[in-house]
């Protein structure tokens, strides 16, 4: 039996800035050895459409899930079975049933095996649940299906799920509620110390999970003599002792959600670590005078924002000399407390945005309180512009503290922002799932 597994790109355009997807690893890790794996990451590759294969699975995101159901309906034409999880179809089920022929909702761990041995007798069901509070430990990650394949020279690792906050515009935490678990330190560092790599990503949620945790894991790290990134809430900036710990162990950079300089839409949002460190600049400064750099996250689009929040936020990322940045419209992901919000108070301008032809990726999808949906668009389009002109590069470049410390950090900058220049010029407008009817096959 064949099992072809599939990673499906947001459109056709193929990314520079693709990284090896874990949930994959985690699939093939699970399937049985009498099953036949074929890994295709649609982001970086050609889907064969023809080739001969027994069953089809797709690891769905939202913003992926329009180019999924394409796929989807393309196999299915072929008379192959295909099953989909993820994200997006543990949210919107009945939508993805719509395409698939089995949906597996939540963690892949502990349910696969059984829709694998389903899969082997031609009997699927249509749906799976996995267990939201299994342990973690043992967790296989199965990567020689990335052998060959060109991806972003990070090694992605996970120690957690979940994370302790409950911000409402978050899927992370719609879809692992109060289920935060952490992997068996030992297993974690083995894992990284075998894999022979120098730059990994923890892909973490939230890697401050408490303060004890955190520190084990980060004094672990410490001997491995590794260079990592990974995404905090800004919280950390408050322990002195975990800061240098993170230092110490390799620590290059950090993305955090500032989200808002308005704590009125902190509050709206739910942003509890933002809410009680207030003080960005002196968060920026702590991180940076310890040499690591810092990646900002900003979103617009709650109610007390106005076309004039835009100014301050690119200023306050322009000055502190932030390593990248985002600056996103409030996008309301599905199964989030924001996207119930705004479709019982009628805003939502294209109620199911992931799937709707009119949608590109960069546009306002709601109907804001203090500004046009198009001021929104427009307003984020020209942050994201802004902040990766050449004179902001050069501007922020030049921090003998971080960003430019050393060589290394250095060309780690500029790479980062030469792919984020392209990336971002590329992805405004495009259409999700590729253009109309040209899924190929
Ligand atoms: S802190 Fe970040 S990961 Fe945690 S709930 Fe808020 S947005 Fe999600």
């Amino acid at each position: 039996v064949k099992l072809t597994l599939i990673r499906p790109n947001m459109g056709e355009r193929k990314a520079a800035d693709t990284l090896q997807p874990l949930a994959i690893a985690v699939l093939a890790g699970l399937t049985p050895p009498e099953v036949e794996i074929e890994f295709v990451d649609d982001r970086i590759e050609a889907i064969p459409w023809d080739r001969a294969t027994d069953l089809v699975a797709l690891s769905v995101e939202t913003f992926t899930a329009r180019r999924a159901y394409r796929i989807a309906s393309h196999f299915k034409q072929r008379g192959i079975p295909v099953i989909m999880g993820g994200y997006h179809p543990s949210f919107e089920t009945e939508e993805a049933l719509n395409f698939a022929d089995t949906v597996v909702c939540g963690d892949a761990e502990g349910i696969w095996e059984q829709v694998m041995a389903d899969g082997l007798k031609g009997g699927l069901k249509r749906v799976y649940y996995g267990n939201p509070s299994r342990d973690l430990q043992g967790v296989k990650y199965d990567r020689s299906l990335f052998k060959g394949k060109k991806y972003a020279p990070l090694f992605p690792v996970q120690f957690g799920r979940g994370c302790r906050y409950a911000c409402d515009f978050c899927s992370i935490h719609a879809f692992y509620r109060n289920n935060l678990r952490q992997r068996p330190l030992p297993e974690v560092v083995a894992e990284i110390a075998e894999s022979g790599h120098r730059y990994f990503l923890i892909v973490d949620d939230n890697l401050l999970i408490d303060s004890v945790k955190t520190g084990a894991f980060l004094s672990a790290l410490k001997p491995l003599k590794i260079r990592w990134v990974t995404q905090i809430s800004i919280d950390i900036t408050h322990n002195s002792k975990l800061l240098q710990l993170m230092a110490e162990s390799g620590c290059l950079a950090v993305m955090i959600g500032f989200e808002s300089l308005d704590p009125r839409n902190l509050a709206q949002m739910g942003k509890r670590a933002n809410l009680t460190n207030r003080d960005y600049a002196l968060a920026v400064k702590k991180l940076r005078d310890l040499g690591i750099m810092v990646y900002g996250s900003f979103l617009f689009g709650y109610d007390f924002d106005t076309r004039d929040s835009f100014e301050p936020a690119l200023e306050f990322a322009i000055e502190n000399q932030l390593f990248l940045a985002n600056f996103n419209p409030l996008t309301p992901m599905p199964g989030t407390g924001l996207y119930h919000r705004l479709r019982a108070e009628n805003r939502l301008i294209y109620e199911v945005w992931w799937n709707d032809p009119y949608f590109k990726y960069g546009d306002a999808v709601f109907q804001p309180r203090g500004m046009t949906a198009t001021e929104l668009t427009d307003g984020c389009r020209s942050n994201r512009y802004r902040f990766n002109r050449y004179s902001s590069m050069l501007r922020r470049m030049l921090d003998s503290k971080a960003n430019g410390s050393s060589l290394e950090n250095l060309a780690i900058f500029c790479g980062a922002n030469w792919i984020s220049r392209i990336e971002i010029h590329a992805k405004q407008g495009a259409e999700l799932g590729g253009a109309s009817g040209t899924v190929g096959g």
